[in-house]
Parts: C-alpha cells; structure tokens; sequence
C-alpha cells in the first residue's frame, strides 16, 4: 500500500484499556448477572453525546520568580517600590499576577525583563498573552431525567476520564432515586495557576460555549475538583445573561451559594453522605461510628466535610493526605484546626501539610496506618492492587469517585475488607443538587435541618436496599423495599450497587419504549 494511502485509512479498531473501560467493568458483570435488555445494554454502553471544544482567553501580565542561580547576575538591581501591593496576587506556585494598575505609578526598575520586588525576589516579567484551553461535555445517559454532572477543573482530565464519570453520575442518580441522568464536564487547567480574574474570564468564556449543550432541564453542572461554588455563580450569571426569565433559568447549575439560590447543607452534602453511609454500616452491625480511627485522602470539598462530620460523631482522624503531602497524629488530629490551618491565607497552596498538630509522614506510609476505615476523597485509581494488598483497614468508604481499581477490588474482596462503592457513598452530593434544583424551581427555601433529614432517609434507604442485594436477602419494610431486585444469590457490595441502578434505568426503556 502507498504510505499516502495507508496514512488516510482509519486505523482498525482495537480493543484497548481505558479509564472508560476499566470503569464499565463493574457494569458488564452487573449487566450480565441480571440478563439485562441487550438494546438497554447498547443504549448505555456508550455517551449520548461526547463534546469537545475550546476556551480561549486573554491572560494577565504575571512576574515568574527566578531560582537562586537565575537571580545572580540581577544581584546589583533596585529594589521596585509597589505602591500598590493589593494588585499583587501571589499564586501557589509562586508566580505573582499584576491584576489592575499593581505596578503604575510605583518606583519600578526593569532590566531585561527583569526585576526585584521589596520581598527581596527576583522575578521575571511575563506579559499576558491568550491562551487556549481544552474543554469537555459528555453527556452519558438521560433516560431517568436531564444529564447531571460536575465541572473539573484539572491538568490531567481526558475525554476518557470524563466518559468514565458521566457514566457513574448515570449509575448514581439511579441510585439516589433521583430523576435525573448522568454528566460530566470540565476544562484541562490547573487553576491554582491562574489568578481569580482570570478564572473568572475563563469560566465566563466556558459557559458562553457551553450554554448551547446544557439548560435546567436539559443538562445541569455542579462543582467538583478544582470548582467549587464561586464558579457555578460565574456559570449562573453568563448562562442567563441577557435572557428575559432569569429566575426560571436558576437551576441550571447547582451547588451555588446559599445567597443565590443554592441549597442549605448543599456544600457539606457529599462528606454527609460519606458519613451517613459510614454510620449505617456500623449501626447495621450493631456498632458505632463513635470510638472508631480513620484515615483520608484528600481535604478538599468532600475529604474535609466527611472528616468534620466523622468527628463530631465520635471518629478519631489519623492521617490525611493531600495533593501536597501526608500528616499523621496517632492521638487523632484535631480536625477544626486542621481545617483553620487550610484556610490560614498564609497557606496559599492550602494544603495539609505544615499543620502544627500533626506530623509529616510519606504518602506510602498512610496505607499501612492501622484504622478501622479509610475514605478516598481525592482523586480516581488512587487505590491499586498494590495499596490494596497494604491496607491495614477493615472498610473503605469510596468519597472520591473511582478511587478503587478493578484489581484493587478483587484484592479488597479476597482479604475481606468491606467497601461502600463510590456511586452510593458519596451521593449525597447531587442529591442535595436535586434538592436545590426543586427549590429553585418551586422559588422555595429549605432549612438545612429539612435537607440533613431526606438526605439521611434517602442514602440509608438505598444503601439498605444495596446491602439486601449483596446479601440475597429480599425485604420489604416500612423504610426500605428490596425484593424487586435481589437477583437469587449474593454479590459484592459494587456489583449490588450497579444491579439496583440497571435495573432502575431499564424500567424506563422498558415500559417507555425506545424513540425511533
Ligand atoms: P476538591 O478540589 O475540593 O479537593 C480535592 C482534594 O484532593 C484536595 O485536598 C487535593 O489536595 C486532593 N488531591 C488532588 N490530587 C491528589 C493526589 N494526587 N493525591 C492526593 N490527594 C490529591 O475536590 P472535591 O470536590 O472534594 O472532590 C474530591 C472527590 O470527590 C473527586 O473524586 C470528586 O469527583 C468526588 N466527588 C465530589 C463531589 C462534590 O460534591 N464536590 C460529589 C461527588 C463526588
């Protein structure tokens, strides 16, 4: 064959390991075990709609710091006075931004491009340029109701991953018995990278894109890593800009301020969940959360509220690690004032480490801490079959989504150590969405007591219903009802939890008939 023609032919499909397959593992074992319906099968095999586009925006002028070897030969330049030092915006990574008018008007010697600020740094002069940024939709499954699903903001995102967790936002909407489908999106940055105003333009630039693919009741963004409830009000305002009927267009987004319309309890609601589950596989052994240790990964949105939630109800924290670093405190660390540590402005990658009650342990050393559970709350494939093997807990409850590999489950289920899969754990989160998305629309407003009491009824149920599953032990009670899909024999806890989720999605193929 001509190399012309050999480089214009699509290459033969192969069958390769991806996130996206790794993670449907779990759903073709489930899909096997329950016969389920081969066109359903097909119809959730794959996304309804995989979107990719590109963000653009204008960047600011930044200072870079140069290393002590960079910063000899300007040893001998003037110091630059800043009179204006609240345009000074250091990031994490020690790169200043000059938002506004930071260096007008001031005293300021350049050489080369470079100069030295009153801290005694030597940096580098950067101007602002555009920047383009890679940016996802995937929109899984809408059977049950609008596509629902996070926005992360991350270096290391792919169309794979996004594919993997809009499925699982699929599979956990199911789960919660909420009536929506499942999504997930987000953009390839490392926001920590970015100053806030140029955050802000991008997220405003991001929307202006997205707002073609989604709506209150088509598709509905939430935060998840790197986003939080400052963006979804960015997202909020240039999604219903210039439209004639804002206030119908409030639920577009969820997990937004409480001032704007968000829900009561909306941000502790996934490390709620974590906890409600956590006590209710206790309670369902006749035991107490109360007394017993964990450890944690990840002290972000869900890793910190689990851990302050856990705590109050009598946990002891061990050790938690974070994108930064590892602590451990074999008395327990004081969790407020780990958190007060994080929120310390000093402590501008807002990390763990640092932290004056604990001390600083390898990453590898936390899987062998002895404790009664550990709770994934950071990123996905963090457990391995290599962790699996070290780990020296009894229960792992999965915060994070996907935390667990497929080996690392088969390594979890022959050492006999319980598990709490991801897509009931940590539910919690887009089941206060939903709360929030009836607020906004019935123009209500919960109290957070309302909000704590159905979520509590609404993950305990399901997870009750999951555990009858896994055991084969149909039953119907005032609570819960699990005799329409126990399936005649014991399963694991994961395989449970995707059984109660097809089978409910398939209902609607079922008895709705599929569109032509
Ligand atoms: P976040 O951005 O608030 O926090 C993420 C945390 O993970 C931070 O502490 C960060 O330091 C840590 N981290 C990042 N990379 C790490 C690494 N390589 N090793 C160790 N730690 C690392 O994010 P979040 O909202 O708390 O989300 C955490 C997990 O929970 C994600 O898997 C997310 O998909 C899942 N989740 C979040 C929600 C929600 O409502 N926010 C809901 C359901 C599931």
């Amino acid at each position: 064959m001509a190399p012309q023609e050999a480089f214009m032919r699509a290459p033969e499909q192969q069958p390769r390991r991806t996130l996206y397959t790794d993670a449907m593992e779990i759903f073709h074992r489930a899909a096997d075990l329950i016969g389920l319906d081969p066109r359903v099968r097909l119809e959730l095999e794959e996304p309804d709609y995989e979107h990719i586009f590109y963000v653009t925006a204008k960047l600011k002028d930044r200072l870079k710091p140069l290393s002590a070897e960079e910063a000899k030969q300007f040893g001998d330049l003037a110091v630059t006075q800043v009179r204006n030092p609240d345009g000074l915006e250091l990031l994490a990574d020690g790169q200043i931004i000059l938002n506004g008018k930071a260096l007008l008007g001031s005293d300021v010697t350049v050489r080369r491009g470079h100069l030295r600020l009153p801290n005694g740094g030597f940096y580098q002069l950067v101007p602002g340029e555009s920047q383009r940024f890679k940016a996802y939709r995937v929109q899984h499954n809408q059977a049950r109701g609008p596509y629902k699903g996070g926005i992360r903001y991350h270096r290391e995102v792919s169309l794979d991953l996004f594919k993997a967790l809009s499925a699982e936002m699929t599979w956990k909407t199911a789960i919660a018995e909420v009536p929506f489908g499942g999504g997930k999106g987000g953009i390839q940055i490392d926001p920590r990278a970015y100053g806030k105003e140029e955050l802000e333009a991008i997220t405003l630039r991001f929307m202006y894109k997205l707002k073609n693919l989604i709506g209150p009741n088509v598709d509905i963004p939430a935060p998840d890593v790197g986003t939080n409830g400052n963006i979804m009000a960015l997202m909020l305002r240039q999604y219903m800009d210039g439209e004639r009927e804002r206030h119908n267009s409030r639920g577009v987004v969820t997990g937004k301020d409480v001032k704007i319309g968000g829900s009561e309890g909306r941000t502790a609601a996934t490390g709620q969940g974590v906890a409600y589950c956590i006590e209710d596989f206790y309670e369902d052994r006749g035991e107490s959360v109360k007394g017993k240790s964990f450890i944690l990964q990840g002290f972000g949105n869900v890793g910190s509220h689990a851990a302050q939630i856990l705590h109050k109800m009598g946990a002891r924290l061990l050790a938690v690690n974070d994108a930064d670093g590892t602590v451990f405190n074999g008395d327990g660390i004081d969790v407020a004032a780990l958190i007060a540590h994080l929120n310390d402005p000093k402590n501008l990658k807002r990390s763990v480490l640092g932290f004056a009650g604990a001390q600083k342990i390898e990453k590898k050393d936390l899987w062998e801490i002895p404790a009664d559970f550990l709770v994934p709350a950071a990123l996905g494939g963090e457990i391995t079959g290599e962790v699996a093997e070290k780990l020296k807990v009894k229960l792992v409850a999965e915060g994070a989504n996907g935390p667990t590999t497929p080996e690392a489950d088969r390594v979890l289920e022959k050492r006999g150590i319980d598990m709490i899969p991801d897509i009931i754990a940590n539910a919690g989160g887009v089941t206060v969405s939903y709360y929030e998305w009836i607020q906004n629309k019935r123009m209500e407003r919960w109290p957070e007591s309302e909000v704590n009491k159905k979520l509590e009824h609404a993950l305990k149920r399901n997870y009750r219903i999951i555990r009858d599953i896994s055991r084969n032990q149909p039953r119907r009670t005032d609570f819960h009802d699990s005799t329409p899909y126990c399936i005649g024999r014991e399963v694991d806890a994961r395989c449970a939890a995707m059984i109660l989720a097809l089978k409910r999605i398939e209902a609607h193929y079922l008895l709705e008939g599929f569109s032509q």
